[in-house]
């Protein structure tokens, strides 16, 4: 009798623990139960929806996506939903995971995805690289606006997009950039407040910052709560940098994908046939192409020299382990990847350097879409 009392107590005790956790609640049920399409003016995510009504469409002729300096989470959400009001059809936004703080990861898909030519472009892994949504933002509007105008070398998007399809993802890490712009005040539940104060105690105990909270929180990597993203893949996990706690950057979690984001990268990369990944981060105007048993070394070379043909940045082939482009190339069908590190100043950076990232990445895109289209 006893035996079986403590099994309950402990049952109602978990499930109190799990109740008062609040938003983690969510994503726990999250990754990978919510791939759900957005066909009107209603996103349906796991268990939650949100809806157009009482946003007003955007002048024609004006452009949605601006380039601001804190280019945040609601106003992607906002310019999502302004896209799909002015492109209808030409557009589909799917909701692939939810983020420990309850946030969408939102994946927006341009052409035909019945043709087997995937390509993803993925950033905002890293809470302050907040530069690469705002990137894939303008990308994804620039596709959208010149659809049936614009050509990349000779061959019309239009074309190209019958051919094939572009997932764009542009904040697989919404609280981390949120806590990165905003700070602690961005982070609705309480549990996760304090693990983040927690990682502030131990990185200042540990030497490993002498900053005030606001400014530490400024340079935050990592999710909600502390797990560098881009570390908790598995691929080479065991040489993966590890600080051993939950921390502003390089803490790898317990296991690989052990966090909702992670988990929705890697359903999202088993979903579909993929032609190539791109990874945005910033800084330092390099393409990494390489890992240590890439199974697709040929093509993602290619895509590597593809890219710097464009961006004129330098080539390099790897560094560290467990980051999702190489987990990519190592995994059963393995897929063709490179990680674009964009800008030339230190992160968070300055709208002040939009212009270079964007002029030379505006037509990143395009090119990926026209490998996959001839390959
Ligand atoms: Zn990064």
């Amino acid at each position: 009798m006893r035996f079986r009392y403590g099994l309950r107590l402990a049952g109602i005790v978990f499930a109190l623990a799990v109740m008062s956790a609040g938003p983690v609640q969510a994503a726990s049920a999250g990754p990978g139960s919510g791939m759900t399409g957005w066909s009107g003016g209603t996103i349906v995510g796991p268990g939650m929806t949100f809806d157009t009504s009482g946003v007003e469409a955007v002048p024609a002729g004006q452009d949605i996506v601006g380039a601001v300096e804190k280019y945040s989470y609601d106003e992607m959400i906002t310019d999502l939903k302004q896209l799909k009001l002015r492109y209808g059809d030409l557009l589909t936004i799917n909701i692939v995971g939810t983020s420990l703080d309850g946030r969408y990861l939102c994946e927006a898909v341009v052409g035909n995805q019945e043709s087997g030519k995937n390509v993803m472009i993925q950033g905002g892994i890293h809470g302050r690289e907040y530069m690469t949504p705002l990137l894939i933002m303008k990308q994804l509007e620039m596709a959208l606006s010149q659809y049936s105008t614009g050509n990349y070398q000779g061959t019309g998007y239009a074309a190209m997009f019958q051919q094939g399809a572009i997932h764009f993802l542009p904040m697989v890490n919404p609280d981390g950039v949120s806590i990165s712009q905003y700070g602690l005040s961005a982070i609705r539940s309480p549990g996760l407040r304090s693990i983040v104060e927690e990682a502030y105690r131990q990185d200042l105990a540990s030497g490993r910052t002498s900053m005030p909270i606001e400014r530490y929180l400024n340079y935050w990597k990592a999710n909600g709560r502390g797990v560098d993203l881009n570390g908790n893949f598995d691929a080479g996990w065991d040489r993966v940098y590890d600080v051993g706690y939950p921390s502003y950057s390089s803490y790898k979690g317990t296991a690989p994908c052990s966090e909702p984001e992670s988990m929705a990268l890697f359903n999202l990369a088993n979903k579909y046939p993929w032609s190539a990944v791109v990874n945005y981060h910033s800084m330092g105007e390099v393409v990494y192409w390489d890992f240590e048993g890439n199974q697709v070394e040929a093509q993602s070379n290619e895509l590597a020299d593809l890219a710097i043909g464009i961006t004129g940045y330098r080539k390099l082939e790897s560094s560290g382990a467990g980051g999702y482009k190489d987990w990519l190339q190592i995994k059963e069908n393995p897929v063709p990847s490179i990680t674009i590190e964009v800008g030339s100043v230190a992160c968070p950076m300055p709208v002040s350097e939009w212009d270079n990232v964007w002029t030379k990445n505006q037509n990143i895109w395009a090119a990926m879409l026209h490998y996959a289209v001839t390959h």
